[in-house]
């Protein structure tokens, strides 16, 4: 899959029109946000068969097969995936590289990747080896984390000086791919007086790595309070921060693990200080965004490892609310996502290092599905199932505008019960609502 490279196949996914493709095989009509018709892969008299022109994807609510555009050249026109985009490609004018894997392209990120290596190696060699690195270690120290975990997530340190790093790289003819991640600029920085200087000084490091392991960015807190706190890696070839999650990596085997006995699950929490307390506390199935809004593409992603997601919010009202807005990236995404709300004036770090791990493991085993919360929240904003009817229909529109969201069938009517009995609003009136596919 990655013979092009994800960015040129997310840019053929983008441009291609998935209903004029699927509409060449198949007799669409438009139905509410969807478009849909006859499934080309089972025999149907009536249409179960959608596509999401807006989320690029088709699914058969008869026979369960879906996908994006490329799934479904594959299947009808018997193509190989690389085929597919190609197809794709030419037809919608993106230009593939020339050279599938030993191209100069690929030479260039090998170069990145190897940058990156370099200087995930070089920060840590400065943190347990130099006097610059001891500031550091006191301050891992106050913060609870061992030196053994610090070493399991590749902690390290990036001194002050200015262009530590970059002579590093340069060192080892890797100045240019060090600019491409961020890692170095090299247009003159009149302040510190250096014409090629370190883009991390003074900062505690954290790898990102991918999910083999290497690491493609970096995340640096400061030591010194005058400077903003954190500052990331920009977007690079290598990294997407929109599609990226920290510790990822450090998580996937223990998801694995414990998929075999179905107590597989993620915990998702904001920090790169919540993973690692967590991890060290037992809870080796943390994971967190880069410094950026949960996004669809982070929970499709860690949504191949798991379907249960536990994400952890604050236990105020500002909270609440990002429970809410959770739910809907979780529902995108295809999952229903549960939820727990850390006590207020802690977050994950704080609190498991404060209450210990089985306090923590209590909160877990109190999650909910979001889906309950929002529901419930609406119903006791109204008054419950004995409400005035006027003011629990409109309570059911803004659950129906949630269940639009839904694409699974079995979720969708476990949701419709769920509301039906906490707002007293008929399934129909609910169905109707949210009308889709297969649900008039
Ligand atoms: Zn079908």
């Amino acid at each position: 899959m990655g013979r092009f490279g994800d960015d040129k196949i997310e840019e053929v996914r983008s441009r291609a029109d998935i209903v004029e493709i699927v509409g060449a095989h198949v007799r669409l009509r438009r139905a509410g946000r969807n478009f849909v018709g006859l499934c080309p892969f089972h025999n149907e008299k009536t249409p179960s068969f959608s596509v999401n022109a807006e989320r690029g994807f088709f699914h058969c609510f008869g026979c369960g097969v879906g996908g994006s555009v490329f799934n479904f050249i594959t299947r009808v026109e018997g193509l190989t995936f690389p085929e597919a985009v190609r197809s794709l490609a030419k037809k919608y004018g993106v230009t593939l590289p020339e050279h599938d894997v030993a191209g100069p392209a690929a030479g260039e990120r090998e170069a990145m990747l190897k940058a990156s290596e370099v200087a995930a190696e070089f920060f840590a060699h400065v943190l347990w080896n130099t006097t610059d690195g001891a500031m550091a270690r006191d301050y891992l120290k106050s913060r609870g984390i061992s030196v053994e975990t610090a070493r399991a997530f590749m902690i390290g340190y990036a001194p002050s000086r200015p262009a530590s790093l970059a002579k590093a790289l340069e060192k080892r003819g890797l100045r240019e791919a060090g600019v491409k991640v961020g890692l170095i600029r090299k247009d003159g920085n009149v302040a510190i007086g250096a014409e090629t200087y370190d883009m991390f000084r003074g900062r505690v490091m954290f790898p990102i790595r991918d999910a083999q392991g290497r690491a493609i960015a970096f995340g640096g807190r400061v030591l010194d309070a005058r400077l903003p706190k954190y500052i990331n890696s920009p977007e690079s070839p290598l990294y997407s921060k929109t599609r990226t999650l920290y510790g990822l990596f450090e998580a996937r085997q223990a998801i694995s693990s414990s998929a075999s006995s179905g107590k597989d699950r993620a915990i998702l929490v904001e920090g790169y200080f919540d993973v690692i307390a967590l991890w060290q506390a037992g809870f080796k199935e943390a994971v967190a965004g880069c410094g950026t809004a949960l996004t669809v593409e982070q929970l499709r992603v860690l949504s191949r490892y798991t379907k249960n997601v536990i994400a952890c919010f604050d236990g105020d009202a500002a909270g609440r609310k990002a429970s809410m807005r959770a739910l809907e990236i979780f529902l995108q995404a295809g999952l229903l996502g549960r939820g727990i709300f850390i006590p207020s004036g802690f977050d994950p770090d704080t609190f498991v290092r404060e209450r210990g791990a089985a306090a923590f493991a209590d909160l877990t085993e109190k999650s909910e599905l979001l889906v309950d919360y929002f529901i419930r929240d609406q119903a006791e904003k109204v008054g419950g199932p004995t409400a005035a009817l006027e003011k629990r229909v409109q309570a059911a529109k803004l659950v129906a505008e949630k269940l639009r969201l839904i694409s699974d069938e079995i979720q969708f009517n476990l949701i419709v019960r769920k509301t039906e009995g906490l707002l007293g609003i008929g399934e129909e009136v609910l169905r109707k609502e949210a009308r889709g596919p297969g649900r008039s």
